[in-house]
């Protein structure tokens, strides 16, 4: 009796013990702590920071640098020197790269935009994307060597994780050099087409535009970015907002870098005699659906993309095709 009754006080003691004074509930007890875990991962993601590497395409003038100020609220080309007709002619394709660090609630981004310049600007434009093909093979060259290197823990990701890809608004649908590059693109970076100056469009040539645009896409087989369907634990909400985000495909944009008063509101838009362009209004283009996609809900989508798959099938042809052969054809 005497024993039964010490381990009764030794048991309860011990549950007093554990639950700090509280009764333990049956949940307290299964609870072991690596709930905390996604917790953990959050802090040391957030202590690092984050990189991502964006790359423009298309033909000068078409606002890639307009839609990029934009979208990260940045003046990325201050320095840079506006060609007249004839210095274009005369130019070849040069990438650019230029980086900014932002940071928003303590979380810092290193922002790498990638610019093509002088691409399509010339009669003729065989060899414009075989330059920007080159830069993305050179950046998971220079990956896998760093990968195998000494070095491996602070390797420098310079690889391109997104391409978007400027379509002119006054052609009809994609051009032959539009598809020849997104062809030999496609299988090294994730494209995301985008009509550029979309204001100078109306809503039905809007309409009509995106979908020349996607069934070219469709006849010519080309690969373009495909957003990964929605789990099946989210909510209404989010389900619908990955709709309308992937029905804007290939999202209609219009960039400014003019902040005007509208009713009190400083916003970025474009001044009109007959009115306001506002770009992140929802009714007026497909701006601030392209900036959530590629900010706040796939930009980790992208980068996962570029390392599981566009680099593994770069790795993939390099051991396959033997080392020398594949480094002398990517040179
Ligand atoms: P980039 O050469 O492709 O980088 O083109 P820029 O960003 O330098 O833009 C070229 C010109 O187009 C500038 O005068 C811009 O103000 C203008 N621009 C840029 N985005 C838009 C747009 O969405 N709509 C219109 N109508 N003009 C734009």
């Amino acid at each position: 009796m005497q024993v039964v009754s010490y381990s009764i006080i030794c048991l309860s003691l011990l549950y007093v013990g554990l639950s700090c004074g509280q009764p333990l509930q049956d949940q307290d007890r299964e609870y072991v702590g690596f709930a905390t875990l996604p917790n953990q991962v959050h802090r040391k993601s957030v202590k690092k920071g984050f990189e991502f590497t964006l790359m423009v395409v298309g033909e000068s003038g078409l606002g890639k640098s307009t839609l990029v100020n934009s979208l990260f609220l940045t003046d990325l080309y201050k320095d840079r020197k506006v060609l007249n007709a004839e210095e274009r002619l005369a130019q070849t394709v040069g990438i650019t790269k230029n980086t900014v660090c932002i940071e928003e609630k303590g979380v810092k981004l290193k922002l790498n935009i990638v610019d093509t310049q002088g691409y399509g600007d010339t009669i003729n434009n065989t060899d414009s994307y075989k330059c920007v093909s080159d830069y993305i093979d050179h950046q998971f060259e220079q990956y896998r060597r760093d990968e195998i290197g000494l070095n491996r823990k602070n390797i420098q990701d310079n690889r391109v994780h997104c391409c978007l890809y400027f379509i002119s608004p006054f052609g009809h649908g994609l051009r032959p050099l539009d598809v020849e590059c997104m062809r030999a693109l496609q299988d090294k970076v994730n494209i995301i087409p985008v009509v550029a100056k979309s204001d100078g469009l109306t809503y039905d040539e809007v309409k009509k535009k995106k979908s020349r645009i996607l069934s070219e896409i469709d006849k010519y087989r080309l690969k373009i970015y495909q957003f990964p369907d929605c789990d099946s634990d989210e909510d209404e909400e989010f389900r619908r907002q990955d709709m309308e985000l992937k029905r804007s495909v290939p999202f209609a944009v219009i960039g400014s870098n003019m902040v005007v008063d509208v009713n009190g509101r400083r916003i970025r838009a474009r001044l009109y005699p007959w009115g306001v362009v506002e770009v992140e209004n929802q009714y007026h283009s497909d701006f601030v659906h392209l900036r959530n996609m590629l900010v706040r809900t796939h930009m980790q989508d992208l980068k996962d993309m570029t390392h599981d798959t566009h680099y593994e099938s770069y790795r993939a042809q390099w051991l396959v095709l033997g080392r020398l052969d594949f480094i002398s054809c990517t040179a």
